[in-house]
């Protein structure tokens, strides 16, 4: 939560200052209602979200001064209310054997370290799990995964740079299968800059994953860097329709975040937000927590 807190104090003290320049000494009115609602765009609270907000604390209050505070308050509840309504664990259906994820995500989103961190999390659980290097296109993402399968205790498969993906994700399955591992967790590439390539080889991947389990991947999980702002919205778009994701992880929300953008993509998408990312260690994941994350959004 501290972390959290220091990590989105930039979009916080930016929104808390926005208010309460605008409501002190000032009646509500539509000069000021559009000021706040303009606060909350840069916020990247997005339009619908902001117009909401605005509404709510204008009802009934026009023409009459309100504390910002309580536009604080109003706001922070608005928030909530969107981000209950998608704050889910991440359920594994203990009957899959492997229960399959799938992870997806841009290059440099927190991808690798987000398994790694899964890894460890279902192992401090009792799970076995096994990890599958399908970023086979960079040679340090293999790397880097076998590093986080040593530290967790999860085996590794992995293949040479350049190696097929989808065969590796099929090879991983049958071995997860036979060694009745608990949880297979997924690496994919991410390259954005080749739309159509990447989309081939996602499809790909989970075609072949079907032909031994047809139930699966059991979850795809989109991960997002809270830092890139309005760009999270098109990778939601972009990732939905190639890969079907089924729940997000939102990474480095204790750097210099841009935390409004998890509401904006939470108003407009609907989909499920499993966890957030609050630092590089292997311990620095969190279930998403919709009031704490609000508070901390709201200031
Ligand atoms: P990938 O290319 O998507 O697999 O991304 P990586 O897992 O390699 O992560 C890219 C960089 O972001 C690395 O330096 C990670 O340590 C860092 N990173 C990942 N998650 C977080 C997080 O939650 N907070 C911070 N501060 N850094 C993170």
């Amino acid at each position: 939560w501290q972390r959290l807190k220091a990590g989105l104090s930039r979009t916080s003290s930016s929104i808390g200052s926005g208010i309460a320049g605008i409501f002190t000494r000032r009646k509500l009115d539509d000069t000021t209602l559009e000021e706040l609602e303009d606060i909350l765009i840069q916020a990247d609270l997005g339009v619908a979200m902001a117009t909401r907000v605005t509404e709510a604390v204008g009802k009934g209050r026009y023409d009459k001064s309100i504390e910002p505070e309580e536009v604080k308050a109003i706001l922070a509840r608005e928030i909530a209310a969107v981000l209950e309504s998608v704050a889910r664990p991440l359920a594994i259906d203990t009957a899959k054997k492997p229960f399959v994820i799938l992870m997806v995500g841009v290059n440099g989103s927190g991808k690798t370290t987000t398994i790694g961190k899964l890894a460890q999390k279902f192992r401090a659980e009792g799970r076995s799990v096994m990890l599958a290097a399908g970023d086979t296109f960079r040679a340090a993402a293999i790397e880097q995964l076998s590093v986080w399968g040593e530290r967790t205790g999860a085996r590794v498969i992995r293949r040479e740079q350049g190696a097929d993906a989808a065969g590796l994700a099929f090879d991983a399955l049958k071995e997860a299968q036979e060694s009745a591992t608990d949880v297979l967790l997924i690496d994919t590439a991410g390259r954005l800059q080749n739309k159509a390539g990447l989309m081939a080889e996602l499809e790909k991947i989970i075609r072949v994953v079907r032909k031994r389990d047809e139930s699966a991947p059991h979850a795809v999980l989109l991960v997002l860097d809270a830092t890139t702002g309005q760009n999270a919205i098109s990778q939601v778009d972009i990732f939905g329709q190639m890969a079907g994701v089924t729940g997000l992880v939102m990474t480095k929300l204790d750097g210099t975040a841009r935390g409004g953008i998890l509401v904006a993509i939470a108003d407009k998408f609907g989909l499920p937000v499993h966890f957030i990312g609050v630092g590089e260690g292997v311990d620095d994941l969190e279930p998403f927590a919709a009031t704490d994350f609000a508070r901390a959004v709201a200031g």
